[in-house]
């Protein structure tokens, strides 16, 4: 062997590989990854809010056989369960052949993502003009949020305890609304307010009517004639807002991105992505050795408070229901089972390249991405996985095919984020992160890749039936 060969030969057995999924799949490979996306399309359509995106996986869940749950009913190997948490967040499983207190295979996705929502006394009128007040949910860059199509999703409660479900702005032929934003030729002061301040919390209110009842007297006649038409449509009256949760997201479909169709563009990427990929593995799962559960949970972007967050007890206590069941107890199992905590990660950006490290961050079409911790400021509020665990799951995603990457959301200091692993992890779960990249999080137009996203798919398959 020449010096040439055996420098290449100890290149391939020494170093490290990085390659596109583009280059590691042929076309049919592409294809299923194309093929899989068109039902992540449909569910994105279908799931813009963690209502929707509950009741749509519960739809697609018993069509597959699995039926509603809870504590005392029967359940055996080959089962297939789920919960539903306050219509806003689902558990389901599949039952092992190996005992319970073996462990459980749980990968958990949110299905909430950053918005604005409705205040409490949303309705006013100003100057002939009807407006929603709004208070933005999670972490968002305000001034993206304004002079773009929006639509209204959610529930109003009546004061006789009946609800009426809103969605309006999707449909072809639905009016639209938006928040409004200065002219530039007006905008000499505002443009030299910073980023963040550029558009105000108190400055995202929602344009919803112009035309005023005729009359010539009395005052907020715009108002009236908007409420008189809610009236009409909800039966709602304007007390009846106290008791509503409505949020507004940008309106209109998922849509491929790019000449070549490699991409999706869409709202809510984060964390359907991972919320879809983790469900459809599930649906696809039958008889395995290991309890396989998913977890699709609401309120992640607000720090996953709340009854149906993940910092609360609704896991935990399905648990120890589901171990009763098999007679054993919940944190025995907890101490065996392994937890993909599906989220999403930042892309690398060329354009805004600076804040990222190259060596250590996620790439689009470069596959799945596993991170051993996120957080920020040194780690913190991560859940910081084991070596050995990360070991597993490394061998686990090369002997099944899986195209995987690894990735820190950002350089060390640039900011950070979160995930829902820290809180499985706390119940004695070995936990790992792993999500699909993605450009412009956040924003309303976020942007994954097919491949990532097929390839999360595989990656929750492979966990469920190891
Ligand atoms: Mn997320
Ligand atoms: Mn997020």
């Amino acid at each position: 062997m020449d010096k040439k060969d055996e420098l290449k030969q100890l290149k391939e057995s020494l170093l490290m590989q990085k390659k596109n999924g583009a280059l590691l799949l042929d076309d049919d490979g592409l294809a299923k990854c194309d093929t899989f996306c068109e039902g992540y399309k449909t569910f994105l359509d279908r799931s813009k809010t963690e209502r929707e995106g509950a009741a749509y996986a519960v739809e697609l869940l018993e069509a597959k056989g699995f039926r509603a749950w809870k504590r005392g009913d029967a359940v055996k190997a080959g089962d297939k369960i789920y919960s539903l948490n306050r219509g806003k967040a689902v558990i389901a499983a599949v039952i092992g052949t190996d005992p319970l207190e073996d462990g459980i295979r749980l990968s958990a996705a949110h299905i909430d993502s950053p918005r604005l929502d409705l205040k409490q006394c949303p309705l006013y009128e100003d100057n002939e003009l009807a407006l929603f007040k709004t208070h933005y949910y999670g972490g968002l860059k305000k001034y993206q949020w304004t002079v773009l199509p929006l639509a209204l999703h959610g529930v109003i409660v009546k004061k006789d305890g009946t609800s009426v479900t809103v969605r309006i702005g999707e449909n072809e032929g639905d009016p639209i609304f938006c928040v409004t934003d200065l002219l530039p030729h007006l905008a000499q002061e505002q443009v030299k307010r910073t980023l963040a301040g550029a558009i105000k919390g108190e400055e995202l209110n929602l344009l919803i009517g112009s035309r005023p009842f005729r009359s010539d007297d009395g005052s907020d006649l715009v108002k009236l004639r908007i409420m008189q038409i809610l009236n009409e449509k909800y039966g709602i009256t304007e007390a009846d807002f106290l008791s509503a949760e409505l949020e507004i997201v940008p309106a209109g479909r998922a849509r491929d991105l790019g000449f070549d169709r490699s991409m999706i563009g869409a709202y809510g990427h984060d964390d359907r992505v991972c919320a879809y990929p983790s469900l459809a593995a599930l649906l696809e799962t039958e008889n395995p050795q290991h309890t396989a559960v998913v977890i699709l949970t609401d309120k992640e972007e607000i720090g996953s408070e709340g009854n149906t967050g993940l910092q609360s007890a609704y896991f935990e206590h399905f648990m120890i229901d589901l171990a009763d069941a098999f007679g054993t107890q919940a944190h025995t199992v907890f101490a065996k089972s392994q937890c993909l905590s599906a989220d999403v990660t930042a892309a690398f950006d060329p354009t805004f390249s600076d804040v990222h490290d190259r060596r250590n961050c996620a790439y689009l079409n470069y596959g799945v991405c596993m991170m051993k911790f996120t957080g920020a400021r040194g780690k913190s509020g991560s859940s910081d996985a084991s070596a050995e665990f990360i070991g597993k799951m490394r061998t686990l995603f090369d002997e099944a095919g899986v195209i995987w990457q690894t990735g820190e959301l950002g350089k060390v200091d640039a900011g950070g984020g979160g995930t829902v692993a820290a809180y499985l992890a706390n119940l004695n779960i070995d936990t790992v992160d792993l999500g699909v990249p993605v450009l412009s999080m956040h924003a309303p137009l976020e942007v994954v890749s097919k491949i990532d996203v097929y390839m999360c798919y595989e990656a929750v398959l492979a966990f469920n039936r190891s």
